[in-house]
C-alpha cells in the first residue's frame, strides 16, 4: 500500500476545513463545471456551513469536476495549522491570504503523496534514503508561515520531486525493457482495447475517452495523466504507479477492472462501464461518497494534471 494512503494528513477532511476548495479556487463552465467560477469567490452552491447544498447530485447538475477534486489534505492543514482554526467569514483579512495559501499548499501535499508512494516502492529501495531527505524537506516547507509559503518557488521543488519520482518510477516499472513510453502523448480518445501497457509510461499522457478495456495496465506509471471518461472495463491496474482515486472516479470502469487494494472501485462505475452519471435501468447511484462535500480534484502536478491547471 503506498505510504500516502496510510497518512490520514494526506487525504482531504472537509469537516476540519472551511471549504477552501469551494471558493480559493476558480473553474470556468465546461464538461466538469456548470458555471464559471472567479478565484476567491464562494460558489453559489455552498452553505453557510460550508457544506456543499448538491453534495449528492454533483454529476447530474454539471459538477463532476467537483466530484474528482482531491486536496491531498492540503484544505484541513491551511485552515487548522497555517491559519489556525480561522474561518475566512469571521476573518475576511485572513480569509484572502488563506485563499492564496491553499493552492501553495496542496501542491505540497501532493507531492507529499507521491513521494510517500515512491518511499513504499519495493523496487525504489536504492533511491529511500534520497527519498526521505525529499520528503522532510517538502515537510518543512508546508509548516511554514503564510507569508513564507506565498515565497516559495513550488515549480522548483516540483522539478526536484518529479525528478525523483521518475527514478523510482523507472526501477518500479523495470524500465528499459521494452516498456511502452507514452509520457506526456495525446491518446485522447485512442483505441487501446487490449493494449499491452505492462510498466508502460504513461505519466501525464492524455488519456481522455480512450478506450482501454481489457488493457494490461499493470505496474504502469500513470502520474498525472487524464483519465477523464476513459473506458477501463476488464482493465488491469494492478500495481499501477502513482495513480490515485482521483483518476479513477474520473474514469469509466466495471466490475472486471483490476485495482490494487488501496484503491476504490468507484460508486458511480457500473456493471459494464456504460457512461457514468447517467442513470440505469439497475439505478446505480451516481452519487459521490459519503463526506459532506466532494473531493474536488487535482488542479496541478508535477505532470499534467488530469484536469485543467489552476482549477478545481
Ligand atoms: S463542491 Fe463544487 S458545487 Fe459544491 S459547493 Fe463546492 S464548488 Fe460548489
Amino acid at each position: 500500500m503506498p505510504d500516502g494512503a496510510a497518512r490520514p494528513d494526506l487525504r482531504a477532511d472537509c469537516a476540519n476545513c472551511f471549504a477552501l476548495c469551494c471558493v480559493a479556487l476558480p473553474f470556468s463552465a465546461s464538461a466538469d463545471f456548470a458555471v464559471d467560477k472567479r478565484a476567491g469567490t464562494p460558489c453559489a452552491n455552498l452553505g453557510a456551513d460550508f457544506r456543499c447544498g448538491i453534495h449528492r447530485e454533483l454529476r447530474p447538475r454539471g459538477f463532476a469536476g467537483c466530484a474528482v477534486f482531491d486536496c491531498f489534505g492540503a484544505g484541513q492543514k491551511v485552515s487548522q495549522v497555517t491559519f489556525g482554526g480561522r474561518d475566512w467569514r469571521g476573518d475576511p483579512r485572513a480569509g484572502a491570504r488563506m485563499f492564496e495559501v491553499f493552492p501553495v499548499m496542496r501542491q505540497l501535499h501532493e507531492l507529499l503523496w507521491y513521494l510517500n508512494e515512491a518511499l513504499a516502492l519495493p523496487a525504489a529501495r536504492p533511491l529511500r534514503e534520497e527519498i526521505r531527505d525529499g520528503l522532510a524537506a517538502i515537510e518543512r516547507l508546508a509548516m511554514g508561515s503564510p507569508a513564507e509559503l506565498l515565497e516559495l518557488d513550488v515549480a522548483a521543488h516540483r522539478r526536484e520531486a518529479a525528478s525523483l519520482l521518475r527514478a523510482a518510477s523507472a526501477l518500479a516499472r523495470g524500465a528499459g525493457r521494452g516498456n511502452a513510453d507514452h509520457a506526456g502523448a495525446d491518446l485522447a480518445g485512442a483505441g487501446l482495447r487490449n493494449a499491452r501497457l505492462r510498466g508502460a509510461d504513461l505519466r501525464g499522457a492524455l488519456l481522455i475517452g480512450a478506450d482501454l478495456t481489457g488493457a494490461d495496465l499493470r505496474s504502469a506509471d500513470l502520474l498525472g495523466a487524464d483519465l477523464r471518461g476513459a473506458r477501463l472495463g476488464g482493465a488491469d491496474l494492478t500495481g499501477a504507479i502513482f495513480l490515485i482515486q482521483a483518476q479513477l472516479d474520473a474514469a469509466r470502469g466495471d466490475a472486471a477492472t483490476r485495482l490494487s487494494p488501496w484503491l476504490t472501485r468507484p460508486a458511480h462505475w457500473t456493471a459494464d462501464g456504460a457512461p457514468s452519471g447517467r442513470p440505469r435501468a439497475t439505478g446505480t447511484s451516481a452519487a459521490p461518497g459519503s463526506a459532506k462535500r466532494p473531493k474536488p480534484q487535482r488542479a496541478s502536478g508535477v505532470s499534467r494534471s488530469p484536469r485543467r491547471r489552476g482549477g478545481r
